[in-house]
């Protein structure tokens, strides 16, 4: 069931387990980046961490506010 791993800056640019992001957490980055492009987000699964970034590129991400926690 674990996702694809990937490169977190947030994560001390370790490797952590990615999944998909639940609704909410995709109609937030809907609102941040264009919304056709928010299903290639997906998010770090390490503990605390908020970070959602592009499956294509790690280097396209951000934080998810902490209500998403
Ligand atoms: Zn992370």
């Amino acid at each position: 069931m674990s996702g694809p791993t990937k490169r977190c800056f947030n994560c001390d640019d370790s490797f952590q387990n990615f999944r998909k992001l639940t609704e909410d957490e995709r109609d937030h980055v809907a609102s941040v980046v264009e919304p056709e492009d928010a299903d290639s987000y997906w998010r770090c699964t390490h503990d605390g961490c908020l970070r959602v970034q592009s499956y294509f590129n790690y280097k396209d991400g951000f934080d998810l506010p902490k209500s998403l926690r």
